[in-house]
């Protein structure tokens, strides 16, 4: 089999912080594909609470035991990060109907200006469909307990937040 033949998937997100959510999906992802590209979304405009260097820290932690999956991270359009890394399909979660409009519009104008790139949804678990990054990083700035939404490598100290 040719290198390029191998199904390559990204997962395109902020992950500011990678949540269990996330990790759900990539995980139930995993056996589908050969290799997938976590793959951290850079916004110019939107600076994130972590920093790019952090956030894909902690994506290197949590999937350290997992040879097929890599990180890295893209600036500008998602489709053009995915040319590069020659994937052909990209991985996203739906946790309910707004996730569903949202997601529906994304990956129709992808699959056009991606050249037919194929969009792979995961319904989240009802154990994940209220984890979001979002609130995950409110309680941070609260300084609430976390441990609950995100994997065991991520650790936040307030001492030093
Ligand atoms: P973005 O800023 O691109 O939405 P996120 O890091 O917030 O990036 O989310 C990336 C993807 O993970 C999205 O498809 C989102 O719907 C999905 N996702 C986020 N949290 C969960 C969760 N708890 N369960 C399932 N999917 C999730």
């Amino acid at each position: 089999m040719d290198s390029t033949d191998n199904k390559i998937a990204v997962f395109p997100g902020s992950f500011d912080p990678i949540t269990n959510g996330h990790v759900d999906i990539v995980m139930r992802a995993l056996p589908l594909f050969d290799k997938i590209i976590m793959a951290v979304g850079v916004n110019s405009v939107k600076e994130g609470l972590f920093s790019l260097e952090r956030r894909m820290e902690w994506l290197e932690s949590v999937f350290a035991d997992e040879p097929k999956i890599e990180v890295d991270f893209f600036e500008g359009l998602t489709v053009n990060f995915c040319n590069k890394v020659n994937a052909k399909y990209l991985i996203r979660g739906l946790r309910n109907a707004s996730d569903f409009d949202y997601e529906k519009t994304i990956s129709q104008l992808n699959n056009i200006i991606g050249k037919d790139l194929d969009t792979v949804f995961f319904i989240s678990k009802p154990e994940y469909s209220h984890i979001s990054s979002t609130i995950v990083r409110e309680i941070i700035k609260g300084k609430g307990a976390t441990d609950q939404f995100l994997p065991e490598q991520i650790i936040i100290d307030y001492e030093t937040e």
